[in-house]
């Protein structure tokens, strides 16, 4: 048995973590951009965040421009507004979208000879300027994640990820979460939920690893349907954001599987959130996976009792409610680019075109 565990991040966690932590923010500088959405002004997260900086002394930029799916366009836009400035650190205030694209900027601000589109290529940049990651949903786990997934200007999802780009600190408040609507929830909460699934059958999967998918799985099948009936309910969001931060530990260290790529062009391409995009597949690409590996994707299936009861889970939730439209020309399409995509080295299964292209059909004839 011989595995590694990289996991850098100082991570603080629960209930006023950030403003009871934050002090050491200090430590990173006195010149900070925060990278965030418009919901951080109205879960309290902003008001902590600011607190803490005045508190410290450092001077600040609130960029609130960032959206969901950061794209190169986005990314563009924020490196022309900082690059004349000395920013020390950058804090990524929000769901995935602000964290990710902080962790992006960071790269650019500290490259200023790097191409936007080059900051998929890590072997072309060796720096980012410090991170502290701030999450509000809980499903990324990118505050534990040296993950960062832009869209291209042509919509396609791509990401990054090294030894250098996890955050410095993160601060992880259960509290910043209870402002999620329940279909927010439910997306981010699958999204935690294939992340422990694909870390637990992906082929670099490591016993640590799959201790804490096991983990992750358990309490969100236990608590998830609870978190989206009972929004304010600390407990239960307190126990989805534990699941999707062990979750995001979980990637950290085996990546996801092809089961990820799947769901892109469903994001970029029909609007449909990360998370319920993603999850929509997993049952069709665990059976293709079952094929060469039935040991590995039993064992996680059995936390559920089998695939039909998975499947059950997944169709309680909502996973599969939402009318788009789909034609064949879009299928042929993903189905192209999926069954090449970098997640197969990693993945149990032949999903070569046609197997995929069959998997696109399949979950398409089952929205509704
Ligand atoms: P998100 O795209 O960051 O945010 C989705 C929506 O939720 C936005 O409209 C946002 O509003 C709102 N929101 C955020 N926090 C809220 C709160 N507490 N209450 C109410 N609304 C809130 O969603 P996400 O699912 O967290 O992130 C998805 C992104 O992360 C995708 O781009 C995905 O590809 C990526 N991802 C990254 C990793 C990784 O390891 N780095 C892993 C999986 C996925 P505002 O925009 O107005 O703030
Ligand atoms: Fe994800």
């Amino acid at each position: 048995m011989s595995w590694k565990f990289f996991e850098p991040p100082k991570l603080f966690f629960g209930d006023g973590a950030l403003i009871e932590n934050g002090a050491l923010i200090g430590e990173l500088g006195k010149k900070a951009i925060i990278a965030t959405g418009k919901s951080s002004s109205k879960n309290g997260s902003l008001d902590d965040l600011k607190k803490v900086l005045n508190d410290l002394g450092v001077e600040y930029e609130v960029y609130d421009k960032v959206g969901e799916n950061p794209s190169f366009e986005m990314l563009r836009d924020a490196r022309k507004i900082f690059e004349i400035e000395k920013v020390d650190f950058i804090v990524g205030l929000g769901g995935g979208s602000p964290m990710d694209f902080a962790k992006a900027l960071g790269v650019l601000l500290a490259n200023p000879k790097l191409e936007v589109k080059d900051v998929y290529n890590t072997s072309r940049y060796d720096k980012m300027i410090p991170v502290v990651a701030v999450p509000t949903t809980s499903g990324t786990g990118s505050e534990v994640t040296q993950y960062s997934v832009i869209t291209d200007d042509e919509g396609h999802k791509g990401g990054f990820g090294t030894e250098f780009t996890f955050p410095t600190l993160s601060f992880a408040d259960p509290r910043y979460t209870m402002t999620m609507p329940k279909n927010l929830t439910m997306s981010t909460g699958i999204d935690a939920l294939c992340h422990a699934v694909e870390g637990f059958v992906s082929k670099r999967s490591t016993p640590i690893v799959r201790l804490m998918a096991i983990e992750a799985i358990k309490l969100i099948k236990e608590n998830l349907e609870n978190a989206m009936e009972n929004s304010e309910n600390y407990e239960f969001r307190e126990r989805i954001m534990y699941a999707s931060t062990l979750a995001g530990m979980v990637i950290a260290q085996s990546g996801t599987t092809v089961n990820h790529a799947f769901g892109y062009p469903v994001t970029t391409f029909k609007g449909v959130r990360h998370g319920q995009a993603t999850g929509m597949f997993l049952v069709e690409t665990l059976k293709v996976m079952m094929e060469e590996n039935e040991g590995i994707v039993s064992e996680v299936l059995e936390l559920f009792g089998g695939l039909e009861d998975l499947e059950m889970f997944l169709e309680r939730v909502g996973v599969y409610d939402t009318r788009i439209e789909v034609t064949d020309e879009d299928v042929k399409k993903w189905a192209e680019r999926t069954s090449k995509a970098k997640h197969l080295r990693v993945t149990y299964g032949k999903f070569d075109f046609e197997t995929v292209k069959s998997i696109y059909e399949r979950v398409r004839d089952k929205l509704r």
